[in-house]
Formats: C-alpha cells, sequence, structure tokens
C-alpha cells in the first residue's frame, strides 16, 4: 500500500519505518526541514532503540522516502496518517493548528481518494474539524475528491516505540465507513499477532479512547505517588506496599511504581487537555484528574524538596550530582521531564549541578540554554566529581547496580536522593550511605 505520513516525530516516525518494514511504499513528509536533512542523511532526528537501523534498512530497500514537498505527499499516499504534534496552547487544550493545517494541505493538492487518518491525539470532534478543512479546501478548487476520515489513536511509548507498534495490545479505529475500514484492516493485517486486534469503534469514542488511556495511566501514578508520600509519613514502606497489593489481579503490578512524579510529552499535556475539553464542550469538571494534575505537579518538586530539608534553604556553594535527564528510561526526549524541575529547584537554591544521562544532555543544552551552573559529565561516574549529594531522576539500567564504594568515595558527603526507587534501602545503608528515596 502506498501511505504519506506527516510528521516525522516520535509517532510519525516509528510508524512509517514499521509499516515500510511489512512492504509498504511508505514517503514520510515533515515541515521541518532540518529534521529531513538528517533522515536524507541516512541519521534519525531523535534518539528510539532500533529505529536506526530499521530506517536504514527500509531506506537501502526503496521502501522509505523523506521530504518536505507538501503536494507530492498529497498525492502520494492513498493513505495519510496526520502525526504531527498537538501540543498544550496556552490555556492548556490541546493545540489543534498542526493538525489542522496538515490536512489542509492534503485537501489542497488530493486528486483521487484518499483515507485521512489522525494518529495524534486529538480531542473529540477533531476528526469533524479535519473533515470540514479537506473539505473546505476542495470547495476552494471546486472538486468534489472523495475521502474518508478515521481515528486512529496510537498507543507507543517511547523507548519501546518499534515493539509496541509492532506487537501491539490493541489498534483502535474510529471509522464510519466501509471502505476506509477495509484499509484499515488491510493496513495492520500484518501486524497483529495471534488474534484480530483491532477494535472498530465510532470515531468519537475512538479520540476519547486515548486520552482515557492517558488519564487512567497517569491517575495510577499520581495516586502511588501520594500514598508513598502518606508511607514515609507513618514508617511503612510503599515498595512493600505496591507487591501487596499489585498481586491483586484487578490491581496488578504493572505501572505501579511510586517516584519524583510523571513527565514526557503525552501524559501532562493529555491530562491536562481532557480537564480543558470537558470543562469547555461539556461543562463538566473532572475531579479526578484535576486532582491528578495537581498530585503530580507537587511530586515535580518532591526531590528539590528533600534536598532543601536535608542540606538547608540556601544551596551556595553546594554542588550536585544528577544521574538522568530524559522523562524516562531509553528516550532523549525532555519534555515536561521531572529532571528540568529537580535542576531549576537547585538552581534557584543558588547550587550548581553536574548532570550525566547516556543520551539525553544535548537536549537538555537546549532545555537550559547558557546556564553556567550547570554542566555535563562525561560518565556517571564522573558526574560525582566534588558533589555533595547524588540525586537519580531517570531510571536507566545502567544506574541499577552503581559501585555504591565508589560513590561513597566521590562524593562529599555519601548522601544519596533516589526518585526511582533503584535500591535496597537496607543495603545502600549498610555501607554507610544515606539513603532518601520515595515513601520508604
Ligand atoms: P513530535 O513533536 O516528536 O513530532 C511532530 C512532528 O510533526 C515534528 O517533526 C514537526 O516538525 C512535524 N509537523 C508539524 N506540523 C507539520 C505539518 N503541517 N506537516 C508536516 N509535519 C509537521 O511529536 P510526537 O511525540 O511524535 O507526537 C505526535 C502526536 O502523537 C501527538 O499528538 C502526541 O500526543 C501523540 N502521541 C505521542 C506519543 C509519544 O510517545 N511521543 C505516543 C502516542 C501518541
Amino acid at each position: 500500500m502506498k501511505i504519506t505520513v506527516i510528521g516525522t516525530g516520535y509517532v510519525g516516525l516509528v510508524s512509517g519505518a514499521c509499516f515500510a518494514d511489512v512492504g509498504n511504499d511508505v514517503l514520510c513528509l515533515d515541515v521541518d526541514p532540518a529534521k529531513i536533512q538528517i533522515l536524507e542523511d541516512g541519521g534519525i532526528p531523535i534518539y528510539e532503540p532500533g529505529l536506526q537501523e530499521m530506517v536504514k534498512r527500509n531506506v537501502a530497500a526503496g521502501r522509505l522516502h523523506f521530504t518536505t514537498d507538501v503536494e507530492k505527499a498529497a498525492h502520494f499516499g492513498t493513505v495519510q496518517f496526520i502525526a504531527v504534534g498537538t501540543p498544550p496552547d496556552e490555556d492548556g487544550s490541546a493545540d489543534m493548528k498542526y493538525v489542522i493545517a496538515a490536512a489542509r494541505n492534503i485537501g489542497k493538492y488530493m486528486t483521487d481518494y484518499k483515507v485521512v487518518v489522525d494518529k495524534s491525539t486529538v480531542p473529540v470532534g477533531t476528526a469533524d474539524r479535519v473533515k470540514a478543512a479537506i473539505a473546505d479546501e476542495l470547495a476552494k478548487r471546486g472538486v468534489t475528491t472523495p475521502f474518508s476520515v478515521v481515528s486512529n489513536p496510537e498507543f507507543l511509548k517511547e523507548g519501546a516505540a518499534i515493539d509496541d507498534f509492532m506487537r501491539p495490545d490493541r489498534i483502535v479505529v474510529g471509522c464510519e465507513d466501509e471502505q476506509a475500514a477495509l484499509n484499515m484492516r488491510a493496513l495492520y493485517a500484518p501486524i497483529q499477532r495471534n488474534h484480530d486486534r483491532l477494535i472498530v469503534m465510532d470515531i468519537r469514542s475512538a479520540e476519547l479512547t486515548k486520552y482515557a488511556a492517558n488519564a487512567m495511566l497517569a491517575t495510577r501514578i499520581s495516586f502511588m505517588n501520594e500514598l508513598a508520600n502518606l508511607a514515609e509519613k507513618l514508617g511503612a514502606d510503599i515498595e512493600n506496599v505496591r507487591k501487596g497489593i499489585g498481586s491483586d489481579p484487578r490491581i496488578g503490578y504493572d505501572f505501579l511504581y511510586a517516584g519524583a512524579g510523571y513527565g514526557g510529552s503525552c501524559f501532562p499535556k493529555d491530562v491536562q487537555a481532557l480537564v480543558k475539553t470537558a470543562q469547555d464542550d461539556a461543562d463538566i469538571h473532572l475531579q479526578v484528574l484535576t486532582a491528578v494534575e495537581a498530585a503530580n505537579d507537587a511530586q515535580k518538586r518532591v526531590l528539590g524538596r528533600k534536598v532543601i530539608k536535608r542540606f538547608g534553604p540556601d544551596l551556595k556553594g553546594k554542588h550536585f550530582a544528577l544521574w538522568g535527564l530524559a522523562f524516562k528510561a531509553n528516550t532523549d526526549d525532555m519534555r515536561k521531564a521531572t529532571s528540568r524541575d529537580v535542576i531549576q529547584d537547585l538552581l534557584d537554591a543558588g547550587a550548581t549541578v553536574t548532570a550525566y544521562d547516556p543520551v539525553a544532555m544535548k537536549e537538555s543544552k537546549h532545555c537550559f540554554p547558557d546556564e553556567p551552573r550547570l554542566s555535563y559529565a562525561e560518565n556517571q561516574t564522573a558526574a560525582l566529581e566534588g558533589a555533595d549529594a547524588l540525586i537519580i531522576v531517570t531510571e536507566w539500567r545502567e544506574f541499577r547496580s552503581p559501585d555504591f564504594d565508589t560513590i561513597k568515595t566521590k562524593l562529599k558527603q555519601p548522601v544519596i536522593f533516589d526518585g526511582r526507587n533503584l535500591y535496597d534501602p537496607k543495603l545502600v545503608r549498610s555501607m554507610g550511605i544515606e539513603y532518601q528515596a520515595i515513601g520508604r
């Protein structure tokens, strides 16, 4: 099948590469010429395990192409995936300008039947807006070319994106006509495992499903974080509590870890957007999700607060080692990352910081441009040099079994603030290291 993917970010590039990998002919469009240049030079503009090799393989096979040419992209694919960003607007609602611009570009140039697929996370009612934008462009040209609009939200996780895309738990398709449903079934047939994972539903339900999934996951995190704060005060260990409740199949172990707050490009913006849509479009105040968001905002300051409690409010002259900048392991994404709040809290209190992250240090330099009090180390051990304490923000695998003797020798004071509960408190404390984790 011929497919156009609009937007070559985490979702667009992964989708494009995976669809090419199962034999489709894919053209990826981006308005950012720098990204397309990197792709044409054989690189990839993001870090995602396995993606570079997959892109290379499919470019070499002639199945994956890149362009900034909007007209060419509109002509190319029978299926046109919109996978552009939907960042938060100033008021918290999802900014639809990139989605609508992409839809208009399709309408401006299409000359035959197209299935236009919203893969971006978009508020309920967006498919109608996409339909109207395309119809408007066709009307301007005085043509009536047929098209279908489909909602196909994406559930992949950064860091495991290829596996998630190739072995999805479910594929949600919101669709209101047979032709489009047939196309979507054919497209996803090669990546469904042993049984049909395609759930076809009405468009509005599909649009809401994506927000509901992210909101549910964010709720679990905020719930566990709140209990962790309580456990800490009451002398309980949230890790034991987690095991105790996770064993109930109605609760389950997945996604039940306490930590220093959720970040990333999705949970914060999607929870906010859902609250906003509910208020504006349905006059409903979503109380649970409003609390989830507030609890998370507070949780992102917990590490900073612990440091200040331990070292005092004036951190001038104090220096900290920070392990992990990405919002989670296996990605370079720092959108809404907790590390940004932690670093800012430390800098605001007068401290200096040396950070180490296996892949996100380049991104961090964009987030904190010209910040002389934030430096970067070549590896995790070098980051410890001259530091008063170590702060762990991201759960990278290489941080899981460190040499505690080295940590103890290098730090001026043997203190670890662990925002991801990576270690056994008894073990760390038995080595003479003060260990402050979350809820333990
Ligand atoms: P991203 O910011 O990494 O990429 C978006 C890309 O779209 C950028 O490269 C941008 O230049 C390009 N773009 C913007 N307008 C364009 C246009 N008119 N034509 C062509 N290209 C255009 O975003 P992302 O993280 O891939 O997310 C995309 C969407 O998918 C969002 O709605 C997001 O909520 C959703 N989503 C993201 C994830 C994730 O883990 N990142 C997972 C599921 C769903």
